[in-house]
């Protein structure tokens, strides 16, 4: 049997906290949806050894170990996995289409969780030292560096709102910043550049990560009107220059905001009936695990509902989760 003889009543595309969850709750409800794992089996957190608030871990979990337990109870409720990324979508037509290389899989409702990159610096070791003194994501791991030193990257909204959060913890917080004023909006910079715990170093790009075997232990600085270079001992490097969602195979097909965010409306919904966005691919402003696994959890809902009404199609012969055309 191939997979252009079946029709899934639900595909979900990422398997990060979005993916997994509404895995979870689409195969529970009606059984045997298509997760397709995407570059990154288990989303972002695979990447950190210490996710430290996600509720029901008390003392902490690993992120590849909390991942490997969502997948693990998606699979006890029937959902099945697809290695590989999606190329290509059409929703012109229904069922819907989609392509992972050259082999097509078809769907009457569709879950989009495929994240939100964040950006680094590109200077090489930065993403083998996350959880080792490099972050993107200060409410995440701000907590780790109580009366420690941290330098935030960045001079938007989020590097402004990140200083601002650890000044509750780290004793010294230095932003660094490639220009001589901020990009944030008037209200998030002035709170920064009032509070007293926050230094600045200003024309200022970030060349090395200096770490040894137990993390970071400082970065060099380039002035980049004077090119002097220096370093500065810190703890800790958040990375807070922006995020990419992964959108780009939506161009066109989805509404998107200015930032390349897919639109929802009601909750998970896209503009296109039956197509429902989850987790960071939709969301610029929270960017967690809970709430990529809330939004999953809803986006799964509202597809069960979508296929609830759709009207009786005699054509098709479905049957937990998998729809056949009748010959
Ligand atoms: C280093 C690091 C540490 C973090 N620590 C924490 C923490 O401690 N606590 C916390 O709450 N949050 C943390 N976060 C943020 C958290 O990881 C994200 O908010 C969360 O993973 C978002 O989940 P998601 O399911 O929306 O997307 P993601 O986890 O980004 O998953 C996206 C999925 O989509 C797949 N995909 C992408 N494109 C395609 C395609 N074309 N076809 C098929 N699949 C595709 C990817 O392979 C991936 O599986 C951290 C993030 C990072 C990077």
């Amino acid at each position: 049997m191939s997979n252009s003889d079946v029709i899934y009543e639900t595909i979900i595309l990422g398997s990060g906290p979005a993916g997994l969850t509404a895995a979870i709750y689409a195969a529970r409800s009606r059984c045997c949806p298509l997760l397709i794992h995407g570059i990154q089996p288990g989303g972002q957190l695979t990447a950190t050894t210490a996710v430290d608030n996600y509720p029901g871990f008390p003392e902490g979990i690993d992120g590849p170990e909390l991942m490997d337990k969502m997948r693990l109870q998606a699979e006890r409720f029937g959902a099945q996995f697809v290695e590989g990324v999606v190329t290509k979508v059409d929703f012109q037509e229904r069922p819907f289409r989609l392509w992972v290389d050259e082999e097509l899989y078809r769907c009457l409702s569709l879950i989009i969780t495929t994240g939100a990159s964040p950006m680094l610096l590109g200077l090489g070791n930065e993403e083998s030292l996350y959880g080792r003194g490099v972050s993107v994501c200060a409410t995440c791991d701000g907590f780790f560096y109580r009366d420690r030193e941290v330098v935030v990257v960045g001079g938007g909204d989020t590097a402004m709102e990140e200083a601002v959060f650890l000044t509750r913890f780290a004793k010294k917080v230095t932003v660094v910043h490639r220009r001589d004023s901020l990009r944030a909006t008037p209200i998030l910079a002035d709170r920064a550049l009032t509070n007293k715990a926050i230094n600045f170093k200003w024309d200022s790009a970030v060349t090395e990560i200096i770490a040894d075997t137990s993390g970071v232990t400082g970065i060099r600085i380039k002035n980049l009107k004077t090119g002097q270079e220096s370093e500065l001992t810190c703890d800790g490097v958040f990375i807070a220059i922006g995020h990419k969602p992964n959108t780009a195979l939506f161009a066109d097909l989805l509404d998107r905001d200015d930032d390349g965010y897919i639109l929802t409306q009601n909750g998970t919904e896209t503009n296109i009936p039956g197509v429902f966005a989850a987790g960071d691919v939709q969301d610029h402003q929270f960017r967690q695990a809970i709430t990529a696994a809330g939004t999953g959890c809803m986006a799964a809902i509202q597809a069960e509902r979508f296929l609830d009404d759709l009207p009786y199609d005699p054509s098709l012969s479905c049957q937990k989760g998998i729809c056949r055309l009748k010959s």
